[in-house]
């Protein structure tokens, strides 16, 4: 009945796109410092005369909400009770951009639509079928019995759509398919789905491990970690900051998280911007071919997310990056955004798509189910 999303939570452009039934798409620009202002402007819109499908907020049976950090607790989607909400508290330790946002987002639809049942479908819960060699880090294993620390992974909702849907697409079997998903948005993540079952990701305890992300430094010497804190004076939380808030395309780059900001840099003549935006695609490649290690070969790759759906330059170079795999990219197919489709050509080994992402059907399905 209607779709849309919030953006650049926290920039002075903040806006709220609604797409409406006959497709028109309408932008909202104000500016949201944090996310219950995004909750408010997305309850109004939707019964805004003009653009809304409803005539009251009443008609509003349940809400579902992605939760970024489940733990070991939760492995698949809840209804969410003041229990839920004290165990996503516990959570937030480990995922302090999302967590914190994610309850907020729970407790503003409270305020307003208080009896509606809610349900958080977490995004960690679905890659709890990765083995344990894979989610294990070699740490002293006591750490992992007090703490639970793991690999957890995340955008679990946004690699089971794309993998299941990428199958159906091409008309495959997926429990006979080799796939690595690349969702690579402001926060990014490569899983390996193996026979229809998530067995690696790149993300790990917190969603900072793995790509060079919009604000996320991604993978990094952890012998770094404590020679920048001890020459920078950071606590702990400092460090958390600088790597989760301000590394990435922005620390490198000095200019923005946004990948179409660096693509402006970098037309304006910004080496660093090139720079990073380099490293970006080296990351992406590499996790590739770790997948298609970690499985014993790869017959999908898909490209999902705000960058992997809407960026040819980035896709073609790591797909060119590809072709010791016999991964060949069909230049014209790949001018494409925010469509499905096959960009490689008819006789590369490895079938490479774009798949726009569906976490909100993802979310909405569980929702229905459970209440
Ligand atoms: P999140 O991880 O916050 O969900 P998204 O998946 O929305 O992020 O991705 C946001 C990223 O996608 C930003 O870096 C943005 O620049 C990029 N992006 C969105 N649209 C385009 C586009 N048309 N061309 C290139 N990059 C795009």
């Amino acid at each position: 009945m209607a779709q849309g999303g919030v953006e650049k939570i926290g920039l002075p452009d903040s806006f709220l796109q609604v797409k409406l039934p006959n497709g028109e798409k309408v932008k909202i620009e104000k500016p949201m410092p944090e996310h219950t202002v995004g909750i408010q402007l997305i309850l109004d819109s939707l019964v805004d005369p003009k653009i809304g499908c409803l005539k009251d907020l009443k008609e509003i049976n349940a809400v579902g909400h992605r939760v970024v950090h489940g733990g070991e607790k939760f492995n698949q989607s809840v209804v969410i009770t003041p229990e839920v909400k004290k165990q996503i508290i516990e959570c937030s330790e480990l995922a302090p951009l999302h967590n914190p946002a994610n309850l907020k987002g729970i407790e503003a639809i409270e305020k307003t639509l208080s009896r509606v049942p809610q349900v958080a479908v977490f995004d960690s819960a679905l890659q709890q079928t990765m083995p344990d060699y894979a989610y294990m880090y070699a740490l002293p294993y006591e750490l992992y019995q007090k703490y639970a620390i793991r690999r957890y992974g995340f955008h679990g909702t946004s690699h089971r759509y794309v993998s299941a849907r990428v199958c159906e697409f091409l008309g495959v079997d997926p429990s006979k398919q080799k796939i690595v998903t690349a969702h690579i948005g402001n926060g990014g993540s490569c899983a390996a789905v193996l026979n229809g079952k998530s067995v690696d990701t790149s993300m790990g305890l917190t969603p900072v491990e793995g790509l060079v992300m919009g604000t996320r430094a991604g993978d990094l010497d952890l012998g770094a970690a404590t020679f920048i804190m001890d020459k920078e004076g950071l606590s702990t939380a400092e460090f958390n900051n600088l790597v989760n808030k301000k590394s990435g395309l922005l620390g490198v780059s000095g200019v923005s998280n946004d990948a179409r900001d660096i693509d402006a840099a970098i037309k304006s003549g910004n080496k660093r911007a090139e720079l990073v935006r380099n490293m970006f695609i080296y990351r992406v490649k590499k996790y590739i071919g770790a997948y298609a290690a970690a499985m014993n070969g790869v017959d999908i790759i898909v490209f999902t997310g705000g960058i992997g759906e809407n960026d040819p330059f980035i896709r073609g170079e790591v797909v060119k990056g590809l072709s010791f795999l016999g991964a060949k990219l069909d230049e014209q197919a790949n001018n494409v955004r925010g469509e499905e489709r096959v960009i490689s050509t008819k006789d590369s080994k490895v079938t490479v798509c774009v798949i726009p992402t569906d976490e909100e059907l993802m979310i909405a399905s569980d929702t229905q189910a459970l209440v």
